[in-house]
């Protein structure tokens, strides 16, 4: 019976996962918009979410999206029938104003953005070149594509251009290359100036994921290229409104014409319902507080800062980070999963992070920061954390 196979062999593969201790399971966390969690009847400093600016549970965000759904509350329909609507048209031209791009393009989250993207843009014949460490949805998006794809090693610029030079002795039709701008798991960011470099050497396109660079970095948070004064180099800006915005879905900033094709190719733009007014609402008030809000991207920088430094001093692995990601890198998943449920014993929620989300033995905690983390809880997380990370074998001795 192929029922009974199918259970079967479902049941061996949960197994196995629980047996390594990679099995996921889900659990309820009560008020992640704000800094102090309840997580089984527990009160958790929250180090887990990506909610960069607090913006979360801004106040003049929910009544923004409040106010735009008292017309109506779904979209209905998918962009190009009549889940277009004038609020998305200026909220589109608003992003591409901020961005400092010709046109934009909303989308219903980063991971449709990606897959979408790549999978119109990349066709047979071209070439892709991809950061080993780049986002889940980058690495989809370039499966459902013809192209050839190379992955580089994380951040290694001579690895991609040796990638460059192959793919112009094997004539590719085109070159792109595509790169997180801040990479989520180690927190550290991508070499903007010398990627720009290499994609004006060999001809290529440069898409940037600013996933978690949009909101907290450049004058009006427009993202990491433009702190790294290379915006205008950038093809497409791919970014989100999940995290530092506090809200849903995302954008695709650039040239007009890539982004008319996006919307005659891209089948997630195409074959989706548009966002709902609640969300649009919540996302074009988010952006009148990210562009004005140079006071919570310092605050969140100096809290980053300091928090790693004191990781460091303690002896913590917390690899090439510099930004309000901070990893402390545990390896074995068991190690990993004993450090975060003694934190959680403790008060502070820093979720494990295993394979394959990250490679084999660089099981992680990933710490990330919020501007409005109260500094008096910083400091105890990070007290809880120095003793923890000694009781569970985490802090090599004598450091
Ligand atoms: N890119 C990166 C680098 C991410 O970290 C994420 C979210 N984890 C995404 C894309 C996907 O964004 P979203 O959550 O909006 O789907």
């Amino acid at each position: 019976m192929s029922g009974s196979a199918w259970d079967r062999s479902l049941r061996e593969q949960l197994e196995t996962w629980d047996r390594e201790d990679r099995l996921r399971k889900l659990q309820a966390t009560e008020g992640a918009q704000v800094p102090v969690v309840q997580r089984g009847g527990k009160r958790l400093l929250n180090c887990s979410s990506n909610n960069y600016l607090g913006l979360a549970d801004h106040p003049r965000i929910k009544e923004a999206a409040r106010q735009s759904c008292l017309s109506g509350n779904g979209s209905t329909a998918s962009r190009l029938i009549v889940g277009h609507d004038s609020r998305i048209e200026a909220l589109e031209a608003k992003v591409a104003a901020w961005k400092g791009t010709e046109s934009a393009l909303l989308l219903g989250s980063g991971y449709m953005a990606n897959i979408g993207v790549l999978s119109a843009l990349l066709q047979r014949g071209d070439a892709v070149f991809s950061d080993r460490y780049n986002h889940a949805s980058i690495i989809d998006g370039i499966r459902l594509s013809r192209a050839e794809s190379y992955r580089y090693r994380h951040r290694d610029m001579d690895h991609l251009e040796s990638g460059l030079k192959k793919s112009l002795r094997k004539n590719h039709r085109r070159r792109m290359i595509v790169t997180d701008t801040v990479f989520s798991m180690d927190g550290d960011t991508a070499p903007m100036r010398e990627l720009v470099r290499l994609k004006e050497r060999y001809g290529a396109a440069l898409i940037v994921d600013e996933a978690h660079g949009t909101g907290v970095y450049g004058h009006r948070g427009e993202g990491y290229a433009a702190d790294a004064g290379v915006a205008e180099q950038v093809d497409l800006h791919v970014g989100t409104f999940s995290k530092a915005f506090g809200a849903y879905g995302a954008y695709v900033a650039g040239r007009r014409d890539w982004i008319r094709y996006l919307v005659n190719a891209c089948r997630p733009f195409i074959y989706t319902t548009a966002l709902p007014p609640t969300v649009v609402g919540a996302v074009d008030a988010a952006l009148d507080i990210v562009s004005r809000s140079d006071d919570r991207r310092r605050a969140l920088k100096a809290k980053g800062d300091r928090f790693r430094r004191e990781l460091r001093r303690m002896g913590l692995d917390t690899a090439d980070s510099t930004t309000p990601i901070i990893p402390v890198i545990t390896g074995d998943n068991t190690r990993t999963l004993a450090f975060s449920r003694a934190l959680e014993d403790q008060g502070v929620l820093a979720v494990a992070i295993r394979p394959p989300t990250v490679p084999e033995g660089t099981g992680r905690l990933r710490f990330s920061l919020m501007a409005n983390h109260r500094d008096e809880d910083l400091e105890q997380a990070l007290s809880v954390i120095e003793q923890t990370a000694e009781e569970t074998g985490v802090k090599p001795n004598g450091q």
